[in-house]
């Protein structure tokens, strides 16, 4: 960040008083310009004991094997935004049941929330953001093409909890 979106002016970049991190800073009109991490929210759409993938059309991750998920939109609530999600990059309409697993990924500053959902029915179809989409049992899940670490995690606690009958939910950090 180079110039103040209030005002134009250059920012500096200091610790203010009270606080403890540095921040960008506008010394012509005074605002403090916070950067915090960025929420990613998806679905697990399942079908009986089948989980629906999109392949990825777009980078990063490009042909990699992924959960319907994207970045959380402004006035819209988590579930709203994985559903958005799940219709845009997999044409699919989804109920959702109850959020299932956030994972937080301080190195990139986001954190993932992945909602449990029910498809409605199997007219799925890929999105501009989706070379295709399939649903997957656990055995032919693509572990090795799985795009981000936070999905291959959501799957295995998915897989797991409905091998013990019992869906949890899952919070858990990616150092
Ligand atoms: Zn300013």
């Amino acid at each position: 960040m180079k110039f103040c979106p209030n005002c134009a002016a250059a920012l500096a970049q200091r610790v203010p008083p009270g606080d403890s991190a540095l921040r960008y800073v506008c010394d012509a009109c005074g605002s403090i310009h916070y950067q915090n991490p960025k929420l990613v929210v998806g679905c697990v759409p399942e079908w009986e004991d089948r989980i629906l993938l999109c392949r990825r059309a777009i980078e990063p991750r490009y042909g990699y094997w992924t959960l319907p998920a994207g970045f959380m939109e402004n006035a819209e609530t988590t579930g709203q935004g994985a559903a958005r999600e799940t219709l845009e990059e997999a044409g699919a309409h989804v109920e959702l049941i109850t959020a299932f697993s956030m994972i937080s990924v301080p190195s990139v500053n986001q954190v993932h929330v992945f909602y449990r959902a029910r498809l409605l029915d199997l007219e799925f179809k890929p999105g501009v953001e989706s070379l295709e989409v399939a649903l997957f049992e656990e055995t032919k899940i693509p572990w090795k093409d799985i795009a981000f670490r936070t999905v291959t995690l959501t799957l295995k606690h998915w897989f797991a909890d409905r091998a013990r009958g019992c869906y949890g939910f899952h919070a858990e950090d990616i150092k």
